[in-house]
């Protein structure tokens, strides 16, 4: 059971370097779904510390991805908070004091080496990681002099605060996925906690805004599981060890065949989308799609996530957020690898546009049809349509592809479905159950059920097979052979227009 004798404080702690992976979107919908579970709230934290991975724009772009899938957070950069400030530049002043705390106490110290002398190092040993092996040769405030180390520092020589890993030693931790988690410390380099230009890289500030914003248990990818050595180390060192939240390392979500971590380069590869939102890189302006703009609901994108490493140990697959808030639990999340599977994801879609209200999605369908220049009114007629085709939608796109022969007559028919079996007696019927329609009142006899009734009642008579009548009957109406209920159609069409394309196929059928 998740400790929650501590407020429940969860956080999502993006760095804004590019479009949001599907994986992070997971990892916001778990902390959302625990912290509304258990009446706690949900942080959003920009970790922007690291300067050179800044992309402009990118931090707007993950609220926005956040407010698609309706998972806003409870405190934030834009909504503030009783922690705020929420991002991490905004908080520099407050990790060196903490650093130089850890160094004062023995569990850091300062380093002077300069990047060529670090990368000489990195010549003469490939395998080159400052740490244990090699921290007592290196210029640092452990080889140095006291009075060495603070004329350096007060002339201002560039340098760094790095964490001393002890040797031969193992670090223990509790994950709530993965159970007793250890790490042999020979194996963790010296970390650099404050970088030269001042800012805290992201294993201290990490470690300082978890513990100042009080935050109850952190949810991340495994792709974080071999810092978090790091990351154990600093709460004992800083004296904090009594609040440090509680582990729980998502599994990753794998490619389609399950052969390592999805990455954007295998959506671009395979065409599906691996961002929630489109993406466009402000510095080459290249555009990667995203799962929004595909045509996915948001609720769908949601609850395809959700099972992405979860279940509630029942069949289920469908949940609306008050169910996922209600069922969820960490016990079920599973340690293995998720893989990623695009045709389960348009499964989901499909089923949420078959089960979403016509006024839920019409807005949207209006929106993408006038995008492409095709005006439809959005009146009764529409919602009708939309409503009987929406069961054949994988997407909101899809509403013309289905639909367009309602607005407009079929231009071509394929008439090598038709045309082989095409017979006098067919011509005969067709023309005479145009003449039956005509006499149908327009309230209560103008339905499906009548006009099948009608139309195979005729068929008997002229001892024709309705089968045989109907995808006919369909090419007139329709074109093709696609599109819902043959008789459904009809009713939508309304009486004048589908006996005037009855008539107008006639002639075509039999040129
Ligand atoms: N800033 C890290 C990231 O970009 C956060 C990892 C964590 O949650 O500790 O994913």
């Amino acid at each position: 059971m998740p400790d929650i004798t501590k407020k429940v404080r969860v956080r999502f702690a993006p760095s804004p370097t590019g479009g949001l992976h599907l994986g992070g979107v997971r990892t916001v919908l778990f902390n959302y779904l625990f912290a509304r579970k258990h009446g706690g709230d949900f942080i959003l934290r920009i970790e922007d510390t690291d300067q050179s991975r800044y992309v402009e724009g990118a931090e707007q772009y993950i609220l926005d991805c956040l407010a698609w899938c309706g998972l806003n957070p409870d405190e934030g950069p834009k909504n503030g908070g009783p922690y705020a400030p929420y991002r991490q530049s905004e908080r520099k002043e407050n990790y060196r004091k903490y650093a130089e705390q850890l160094v004062n106490d023995g569990y850091a110290y300062y380093a002077f080496d300069t990047p060529a002398e670090l990368d000489e190092q990195r010549q003469k040993f490939p395998n080159f990681r400052y740490g244990h092996e090699n921290r007592d040769v290196l210029r640092n405030s452990l080889n140095l002099s006291q009075q060495k180390t603070q004329a350096l520092l007060d002339q201002e020589v560039p340098h760094v605060i790095r964490i001393k890993v002890p040797a031969n030693d193992t670090v223990h931790f509790y994950d709530m996925i993965r159970g007793d988690v250890s790490f042999d410390t020979n194996l963790v380099d010296d970390k650099v906690l404050l970088k030269a230009d001042g800012m805290p890289t992201y294993h201290l500030a990490v470690v300082v805004d978890d513990y100042l914003m009080k935050i109850s248990h952190a949810f991340r990818g495994e792709e974080w599981l071999p810092s978090a050595p790091v990351h154990i180390l600093l709460w004992e060192y800083l004296g904090w060890k009594e609040d440090m939240p509680q582990w729980v390392h998502l599994p990753l979500i794998l490619k389609p065949d399950g052969n390592g971590k999805l990455s954007k380069r295998d959506g671009d590869r395979l065409g599906f989308p691996v961002y929630a939102m489109n993406w466009k890189d402000p510095q080459s302006g290249e555009i990667t799609k995203g799962f929004r703009e595909m045509g996915f609901l948001p609720e769908a994108f949601v609850n395809m996530l959700a099972l992405l490493g979860w279940n509630d140990g029942t069949e289920q697959e469908i949940f609306s957020m008050n169910e996922l808030i209600d069922k969820f639990s960490i016990e079920r999340v599973s340690k293995a690898g998720a893989k990623f599977d695009f045709e389960k994801a348009k499964w989901f879609n499909h089923e949420y546009i078959k089960i979403s209200q016509v006024s839920g999605i019409k807005n949207q369908v209006l929106e993408i049809l006038s995008a492409k220049d095709i005006l439809v009114q959005d009146n009764e007629y529409f919602d009708k349509i939309l409503e009987t085709v929406k069961d054949r939608m994988t997407f909101l796109q899809d509403f013309w592809d289905q639909a367009s022969f309602f607005f407009e007559q079929p231009a071509t028919y394929d008439l090598n479905a038709v045309k082989p079996k095409w017979t006098d007696d067919k011509t005969q019927y067709f023309k005479k159950l145009i003449d039956t329609w005509e006499g149908l009142a327009l309230v209560n006899e103008w339905e499906a059920v009548h006009l099948e009734t009608t139309f195979k009642a005729l068929a008997d008579e002229k001892g024709l097979k309705p089968g045989e009548l109907m995808l006919p009957f369909r090419v007139m109406l329709v074109g093709g052979k696609f599109g819902p209920g043959v008789f459904d159609i009809a009713v939508i069409l309304g009486k004048k227009e589908t006996i005037e394309r009855v008539q107008k196929a006639i002639i075509a059928f039999t040129e």
